[in-house]
């Protein structure tokens, strides 16, 4: 799917994705195609991660 909109969360790119949970806009990099969830919701969604995250990028 297809947003038009800044993402909600840093406000500063424009939004790609919608939450599936939350509708939160987001862009990005504030979204999580794997879970469909913005990166508030993947966070909650995912409290233990760090063990097996080895595709996304950060810096
Ligand atoms: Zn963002
Ligand atoms: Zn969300």
């Amino acid at each position: 799917m297809s947003v038009s909109g800044l993402c909600q969360i840093c406000e500063s790119r424009p939004a790609k994705e919608r939450c599936d949970n939350c509708g939160t806009l987001a862009c990005e990099q504030h979204y999580e195609r794997g879970l469909g969830l913005c990166a508030d919701c993947a966070a909650q969604a995912q409290p233990d991660r760090g063990s097996d995250e080895v595709d996304t990028h950060r810096f």
